[in-house]
């Protein structure tokens, strides 16, 4: 498989190389220059597969010319091992035909578990083979940062920094992050807030002489082309386990820089019956804004009960904007630059392909609060905030009630206490057993002041041998 840049003027690289690049010389983002499509008869063919054995079908084209068969195999089945239920990603139902995906069932409790678990073992073999040494650095307001933790937890080949905002994370995200003990695991809390740590990891990539030469810097954001790739797989799983191919469902997927639900686009393309692709936001909306009025448009970052989504700008949504021109990387990059200092707005053509793909909807905190309210009278289930924006997306953007409507549920409720005690819960939800002493765990955290030097200076001297 090739992969190509989304501004069309940097080097069409292999899986492997991609996965240790991140941004494109162009400052585009990289994706499968083709897809592999599948007949619904290929597809029911997979309908009695585990988790790991479909995750193999459907990874396997698009590393293939990278690793060998039989070691994908095994990091596959290695990377979902530590989840805590067998059906991996299992589903549960709200109500006829409606229904939940739950993706929080690895080990912290958030659906990047999916993706991460599976780089950090993926990273790890191609380093080996390469006897290479990188450097992972990545800044996170919480969720991100700890299922890069845990994914890179045994990694004997990358060292690990990650940045998070000083006594501005979540205790329990904080918690998941440093109470992982191994010697290639860095927490840094910088006194300053979320956007300070990502300008710093930006600047970082931007000039990396602070490291030495034979280490590159690998990014763990969904700019990384393999966490879109593993995330696929759960639309396939779902849609078999309700009747699909041969019936099509419907997904409303929380989504905040684009990376989740575009999996799902990809999935469709592949031949996936899938009715409603629905984008479901947070008070954070310029995706659901360009859905509704066609102007893309920088705002103000709002701070939501549901913060894994709380983002400025929609990132991946360039790839899905390069489909829609017809993969023209002039007019992707021509758009982009115009984005920099402007609101743009697309061409007839593209927005009313988008319109036809995908429904979008925002919920804000109040109506968060009363669906999680609201979901736990009926049926004693209770969301999480990012699940709830997508409950509440796919119940408004329904068209047919006898498709199946599937919400990916994103996190853990344990996860954020505050808003599910604001939806009236007595007490704070509880974590799962497997979690049940992370306040009693030791922490290991470097508080760092808010210079980009300083914090260059501890991961240089912090470099294994
Ligand atoms: C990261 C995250 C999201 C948003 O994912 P995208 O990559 O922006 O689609 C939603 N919910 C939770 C809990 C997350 O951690």
């Amino acid at each position: 498989m090739k992969y190509i840049s989304t501004r069309g003027n940097a080097p069409v690289l292999n899986f492997e190389e991609v996965m240790l690049t991140g941004l494109a010389d162009d400052g585009g983002l990289y994706v499968p220059e083709t897809l592999p499509t599948y007949s619904k008869e290929e597809i029911a063919s997979w309908s009695k597969l585990s988790y790991p054995d479909l995750a193999y079908k459907i990874i396997e084209p698009f590393v293939a010319d990278s690793i060998p068969a039989d070691d994908l195999k095994s990091i596959i089945d290695d990377s979902y091992s530590d989840f805590r239920h067998n059906a991996i990603a299992p589903l549960v139902q709200l109500d006829r035909d409606e229904w939940v995906l739950e993706l929080f069932h690895g080990p912290t409790l958030a659906f990047k578990d999916f993706a991460l678990q599976m780089l950090g073992r993926l990273l790890d073999y191609v380093l080996e083979r390469r006897h290479q040494k990188v450097v992972i650095m990545g800044a996170t307001s919480g969720d991100t940062g700890s299922a890069a933790i845990e994914g890179c937890r045994r990694c004997s080949n990358i060292d690990i920094f990650i940045l998070h905002p000083h006594q501005r994370v979540s205790d329990v995200q904080r918690k998941q992050m440093t109470t992982v003990k191994a010697d290639n695991i860095h927490n840094l809390a910088v006194k300053g807030n979320f956007d300070d740590c990502q300008q710093m990891v930006k600047d970082s990539f931007g000039d990396k002489s602070f490291l030495p030469s034979d280490r590159k810097l690998v990014a763990v954001n969904s700019i990384n082309w393999a966490r879109i790739m593993a995330q696929i797989v759960y639309y396939f799983y779902a849609a078999l386990a309700l009747g699909g191919p041969h019936r099509p469902v419907s997904f409303s997927v929380p989504t905040g820089n684009f990376g989740d639900i575009f999996a799902g686009y990809l999935a469709k393309k592949m031949g996936l019956p899938i009715d409603q692709l629905i984008i479901a936001t947070n008070t954070n909306d310029v995706l659901h804004r360009l859905m509704a009025k066609n102007v893309y448009s920088k705002h103000e970052l709002v701070h939501t009960l549901s913060p894994s989504m709380d983002i400025m700008n929609s990132s991946n949504f360039e790839r899905v904007l390069f489909d829609f021109y017809d993969q023209d990387g002039e007019a992707i990059a021509d758009l982009m630059t115009r984005f920099k200092t402007q609101d743009i707005t697309l061409d007839d053509k593209v927005i009313a392909k988008a319109r036809e793909v995908f429904d979008s909807y925002s919920v804000d905190d109040e109506v968060t609060v009363q669906t999680i309210a609201e979901i736990y009278e009926d049926n004693e289930y209770l969301l999480d905030p990012h699940s709830a924006v997508g409950v509440k997306a796919g119940r408004e953007c329904r068209r047919n009630p006898d498709i199946p409507m599937i919400t990916l549920s994103t996190a853990h409720p344990a996860k954020f206490p505050e808003a599910v005690l604001k939806a009236g819960q007595k007490e704070e939800p509880i974590l799962p057993h497997h979690m049940a002493d992370l306040f009693e765990r030791e922490e290991r955290y470097e508080v760092m002041p808010k210079e980009l030097s300083a914090v260059q200076d501890f991961i240089k001297n912090n470099l294994s041998a």
